[in-house]
């Protein structure tokens, strides 16, 4: 820490905020011990998967055209449905973004006259437009899918009456959006999901049952499918991508289901046996090797932060000590003054663009001004350290990522520097 301290002593941090950051870190030193359990045991699983699928060099040769006989491609998509312990997988660059995948997997799953139901409220923003909730052209209603909806219970608990009542006879995929988003609920562990999922299914047997798996990935040793989910979906941009994924998404599940994601993203007929890597393979295999652990860090930045500002009485979510199934951070700053201290700290911490200052502006489909601090390598990555939110009561920063754990920490403590800096806090 001394050697360390000099240097952050250069790059503006005080004494004081990085002797609060140490005495925060002794308090927590167990939780962390637990997150670098899941994580070995995760590694191990990616390393065994690729092992089994005799990952060689072969597999990170470029591939251009239409991609026939892809060798890499095709054994990444094995290492996929391995890890997530699926039948099938379909990983992709041609996949954009998480929105993208999760749009595959429902228009590919769901034909007219379909019912779409999503039991655990209101789904990720993005997911209105796609659904119809929000009216957008090529939307699912466009198309004849009806959505019904049920929200949680006050609690936070499922509405199981509810769902039950909510099946019926035209009810065909159910969504289930594992973390919290920008919503205030807390985010699902897998076993919650698990039970979910064994209602619907016991309503409904043949029901199809997709999870959007987006900031979950390796947080825990189990995912969705484990428990019963016939697609997990998410983007190669967050967790999987391990900070050096360039573009992508990922379904992993049922051969029937993801065959027809394949059909969908390409063309009827051609499937998964189209599409070149265009040079990503090295990315892709070598981001979801290092994605365990990239997880874990963001997952102890995320702790680090809540225990920081939450006994300065910033109210935190998940709070201090709860237990986490994303790598989500919410901070109630309560002012604009405060959000905007908090994003230029993170900003100032980062490896790219440091020298810029954040400002909130306009963004399409807000009603209220954004502030959004990021410095990566990767475009508007969130897997890399990163903090946004609309400038509104209660005015709550959500904070995210880190490619390392040094890393998260030193942009939180900035964070916090600069809070201090401008009067809103003292220690
Ligand atoms: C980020 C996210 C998405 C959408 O992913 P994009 O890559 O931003 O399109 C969907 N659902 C959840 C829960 C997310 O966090």
């Amino acid at each position: 820490m001394d050697r360390s301290f000099e240097l952050y002593e250069r790059m503006g941090l005080s004494r004081e905020v990085c002797a609060y950051g140490e005495r925060t870190l002794e308090r927590i030193a167990g939780r962390f011990a637990d997150i670098d359990k899941i994580a070995e045991y995760n590694q191990a699983k990616v390393l065994y998967a690729m092992q089994k699928n005799k990952v060689s060099a072969g597999c990170f040769a470029a591939t251009t055209g239409y991609g026939y006989d892809d060798v890499g491609r095709d054994c990444l998509e094995r290492v996929y449905a391995d890890v997530f312990h699926t039948e099938a997988a379909l990983v992709r660059p041609q996949i954009t973004c998480g929105t993208h995948a999760l749009t595959v997997a429902l228009s590919a799953n769901l034909l007219p006259g379909d019912e779409l139901l999503s039991p655990v409220g209101l789904p990720y923003d993005t997911l209105q437009e796609v659904i119809g909730i929000r009216p957008s052209p090529c939307s699912l209603a466009e198309y004849g899918v009806t959505y019904r909806q049920v929200d949680l219970l006050p609690g936070g608990a499922f509405d199981y009456e509810g769902i039950q009542a909510a099946i019926n006879e035209k009810t065909k995929l159910i969504t289930i959006q594992r973390s919290k988003g920008y919503a205030t609920r807390p985010t699902f562990s897998v076993s919650q999901i698990g039970e979910l999922i064994a209602f619907c299914k016991s309503v409904k047997p043949d029901v199809i049952v997709m999870v959007d798996n987006c900031y979950g990935e390796f947080v825990e040793m189990i995912e969705p499918s484990d428990v019963g989910a016939d697609m997990v979906v998410g983007s190669l941009i967050k967790n999987p991508g391990g900070g050096l994924a360039p573009i992508g998404g990922y379904i992993c599940g049922t051969r029937h289901c993801v065959d027809r994601c394949a059909y969908r993203l390409s063309a009827p007929g051609l499937g998964q046996e189209v599409g070149a890597n265009l040079g990503l393979m090295p990315a892709l295999y070598q981001g979801f090797f290092l994605s365990p652990t990239v997880v874990a860090g963001a997952e102890k930045g995320a702790i680090f932060a809540a225990n920081l500002y939450e006994p300065l009485g910033f109210k935190c979510f998940p709070n201090a000590s709860e237990s986490r199934h994303d790598i989500i951070q919410a901070v109630e700053l309560g002012s604009q003054e405060a959000m905007v201290a908090f994003c230029k700290g993170i900003q100032a911490a980062a490896p790219v663009d440091a020298y810029v200052d954040p400002i909130p502006g306009d963004m399409p489909g807000y009603d209220a001004q954004v502030i959004m601090a990021a410095g990566a390598f990767v475009q508007g990555s969130t897997m890399e350290l990163s903090a946004d939110g609309p400038i509104r009561a209660p005015y709550a920063v959500y904070f995210q990522g880190g490619l390392t754990w040094a890393h998260a920490k030193l942009g939180i403590l900035m964070s916090l520097q600069k809070m201090v800096d401008a009067g809103l806090v003292s220690l």
